[in-house]
C-alpha cells in the first residue's frame, strides 16, 4: 500500500513540477531515476487515474502520445507540429461569445478547451 502510494506521489509530483506537457513516456522515464522497479504500466493506470479523479488533464495527442497537464485552470495552448511542444498560451476568448453561442443553441457551456495549432519559434528559425 505504502510503496503504491510512494509511486503515485512521485508521478504526480513530476507532473506538478514541470509544464512541459509531458507524455506518459515522458514521465516514465523521470520517475524510473526515483523508482527503479516502477513499469510504465503503472504510470498509465494513475495517468487515468489522475484524469479521473481531476488532477490532471488530457491536452490532446500529438505524433502519437497524449499530452498531460497538471494545470487544470482553463488555459489556452498552442502545440506545434513541427516538433510536438505543447506551449501554454495567454488568451481567453470573450466570454460575451460563448453566452451568444449558448443562447443560439440552447446550451449550458461547462468548460471550453482551445488549441492553436502551428509552427513554434524554434522550428521557425530553423532548430
Ligand atoms: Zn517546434
Ligand atoms: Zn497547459
Amino acid at each position: 500500500m505504502q510503496k503504491r502510494s510512494h509511486k503515485r506521489d512521485t508521478i504526480l509530483d513530476i507532473l506538478r513540477s514541470t509544464a512541459s506537457h509531458p507524455s506518459a513516456e515522458w514521465v516514465f522515464h523521470q520517475a524510473k531515476q526515483a523508482i527503479p522497479d516502477l513499469s510504465i504500466a503503472t504510470v498509465y493506470r494513475n495517468l487515468a487515474l489522475f484524469r479521473q479523479q481531476g488532477e490532471i488533464i488530457s491536452i490532446a495527442t500529438v505524433n502519437g502520445q497524449e499530452r498531460f497537464d497538471a494545470n487544470t485552470q482553463p488555459h489556452t495552448h498552442f502545440i506545434c507540429t513541427a516538433c510536438g511542444a505543447v506551449i501554454d498560451i495567454d488568451y481567453a476568448p470573450a466570454e460575451a461569445n460563448l453566452e451568444s453561442i449558448e443562447k443560439e443553441h440552447g446550451i449550458q457551456i461547462i468548460s471550453q478547451f482551445l488549441i492553436f495549432y502551428g509552427v513554434c519559434g524554434h522550428c521557425r528559425s530553423g532548430g
